[in-house]
């Protein structure tokens, strides 16, 4: 193991930042099969959901190549994140990137700002460490509830959701009921990490500064961390909880009265 990849947690001498195309783009066999297939699923489910498709976009490395699939093969789709108040700014930044880059808006959807105000003012700023329950509450007031809207009249939605991610994902299908009454698209579903980077690379297309800090997986800022070598992908991400109980419930499968009661997470 070199020196580089020893120290990728910090523990002795480690590096502030590596590239990660270079730590992660590698040309592999199949990678235009798997290219192609991501296409076509992409133009069929367009075709057939018209208005009703949408990206929902983490802004995270999968959803970047989404959006570039999207606006390389000039397909009709929506593209959305959330923006829970808890991201960082280099997330952030992604937003104008986008639209320089593609001329593509992202619609932006936020938590109610009184519920906000409400969760800090009885739990805490940072109750999401405090345990489980108060986690998922964030993720609920944060997360779901804007997901709702992002969601409500469409009848498909498109995330980055990939095979690979972690042990929970292991079974991702392409395509799969929310629960909701909409399908869920894995465009990515059968991508590996060095087959997102390769893309990246190939097509150079605008990425989070955070993935070259050792952060695969990125969500807000007091829920993500750098990872050591040879942790999982995920493990960066609530890190201080339980690997089971690891996802903040947007890719669960949910009615829309659990949405709407945000007891989903
Ligand atoms: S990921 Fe963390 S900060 Fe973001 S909504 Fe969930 S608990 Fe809150």
């Amino acid at each position: 193991m070199s020196r580089e990849v020893s120290s990728l947690g910090g523990v002795d001498a480690a590096p502030a930042s590596a590239s990660a195309i270079g730590l992660y783009a590698r040309a592999t066999a199949g990678f235009e099969e798997r290219q192609a297939r991501s296409v076509e699923l992409l133009k069929q489910a367009a075709a057939e959901h018209g208005q009703g498709l949408i990206q929902s976009s983490s802004l995270g490395a999968e959803d970047m190549v989404i959006t570039d699939l999207i606006a390389r093969h000039q397909l009709p789709i929506a593209i959305a994140t959330l923006d829970t108040g808890r991201l960082h700014a280099e997330t952030l930044a992604l937003l104008p990137q986008i639209e320089q880059a593609y001329g593509l808006k992202v619609l932006v959807f936020s938590p109610v700002h009184d519920a906000v105000i409400n969760l800090v003012r009885t739990r805490g700023a940072d109750a999401m460490y405090e345990s489980l329950a108060l986690r998922k509450e964030c993720c609920a007031v944060r997360k779901l509830e804007p997901l709702k809207r992002m969601l409500d009249g469409r009848t498909a939605w498109i995330t980055g959701l990939r095979r690979e991610q972690s042990s929970n994902r292991a079974d991702v299908p392409f395509a799969e009921p929310d629960g909701a009454g909409r399908i869920k698209l894995n465009a990515l579903a059968e991508w590996s990490w060095a087959d997102v980077w390769h893309y990246i690379a190939t097509y150079k297309v605008p990425f989070n500064a955070l993935h070259d800090q050792f952060m695969p997986s990125i969500g807000c800022a007091p829920c993500t961390r750098a990872i050591s070598v040879g942790e999982d992908f995920r493990s960066g991400r609530w890190w201080w909880e339980d690997e089971n109980a690891k996802e903040c419930g947007l890719h669960k499968a949910h009615s829309n009265e659990e949405l709407k009661s945000g007891t989903a997470a």
